[in-house]
């Protein structure tokens, strides 16, 4: 008998789910909105109801293996249980598994979205033929996720909490984060601080193509690049300075991990042409490791950054795949 998985990926704006087997791949997602406010249980109500769509959609001559959802963090794993998460205001404390897994007959697998959507790149993406043995990749959207794969394994942590790269510090005296820290990554390289920038540059009366670009039009982090594209000085310095910040965080992570893949993932890595020159230049500037590990006539494999190549289905489809990989 076929089998197939579910996956489910929980946002704070939208609650996806599509079926998936490794000979058919992702079937056509079905999309609801999240209803955050109504509260995590009334939430959990939809992922089941969700889930018997699916089910039913795919009837009884296929087996169903196992159900992953990929929720945004932090959240402590195997338990499924959020802390304080930014995109889910006042879902702190609850678990999914308690709620969920005594209403499904199948395994329900629980995984960090960031982390789901590392694992389809690695499989079916930028990673797909080298098998990176140490993938790491940044996501970057609303925030900046990262997700780790080692030796073809999502790497948690102990509690779950791993791959948070998206707020290390990169300016001490930066701007405040959803974190609490100050002059994270994400406060310089997300599309929200893409627009929070250029917002402060139409202020300053800066930025003269933007605003002409902008006018009838809400200002996004792609009228940035467009801009950027068309000449824009300020706008180009402004993804100039997203890839340095890029690079000093890839500068920590090439340091502790030596792997042999970054991917760079997420709407905004379409402006790769304007932040990638000076990423790689204040990655080799900051990381003597890594000016070692890109040499390919040293290493067998060496240390490779990327855009990633799947769009915005990773964390579905990585959903998808967990099923399939864990025993
Ligand atoms: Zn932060």
């Amino acid at each position: 008998m076929r089998e197939y998985s579910i996956g489910l990926d929980l946002g704070g704006t939208n609650l996806r789910a599509a079926r998936f087997s490794p000979e058919d791949g992702l079937g056509e997602a079905r999309t609801v909105a999240t209803r955050v406010n109504m509260g995590p249980d009334a939430v959990m109500e939809d992922i089941l109801e969700l889930v018997g769509q699916v089910r039913a959609e795919a009837g009884p001559h296929q087996r169903l293996r196992g159900v992953c959802l990929a929720a945004p963090g932090p959240l402590e794993l195997p338990v499924g249980r959020f802390h304080q998460p930014p995109n889910l205001a006042g879902w702190h404390g609850f678990a999914m598994r308690d709620v969920l897994q005594p209403r499904l007959d199948v395994p329900l697998y629980l995984e960090n979205d960031a982390n789901a959507a590392a694992l389809a790149e690695y499989h079916l993406g930028a990673g797909r033929e080298a098998k990176p043995r140490i993938f790491c990749m940044l996501t970057l959207g609303t925030g900046v996720g990262n997700g780790l794969v080692m030796e073809g394994r999502i790497f948690d942590g102990v509690r779950g909490l791993a791959g948070e790269a998206g707020h290390i510090t990169v300016d001490p005296a930066g701007a405040l984060c959803g974190c609490g820290n100050v002059g994270c990554l994400e406060t310089l390289a997300s599309a929200t601080s893409v627009v929070v920038r250029a917002e402060r540059l139409l202020t300053e009366g800066r930025a003269p193509r933007l605003r002409t670009l902008v006018e009838n039009r809400g200002l996004s982090a792609a009228l940035v690049s467009k801009a950027a594209e068309e000449g824009d000085a300020d706008a180009r310095e402004l993804f100039a300075e997203t890839g340095r910040a890029l690079g000093m965080a890839m500068a920590a992570i090439v340091n502790i991990l030596d792997p042999e893949m970054i991917a760079v993932a997420g709407g905004m890595s379409a402006a790769w042409p304007l932040f990638s020159p000076s990423m790689l230049e204040e990655l080799r500037r900051r990381s003597y490791v890594f000016r070692l590990a890109e040499d390919a006539t040293a290493f067998e494999r060496p240390c490779r950054v990327l855009r990633a190549e799947l769009g915005a289905d990773a964390g579905l489809l990585g959903a998808g795949l967990l099923v399939f990989l864990e025993r």
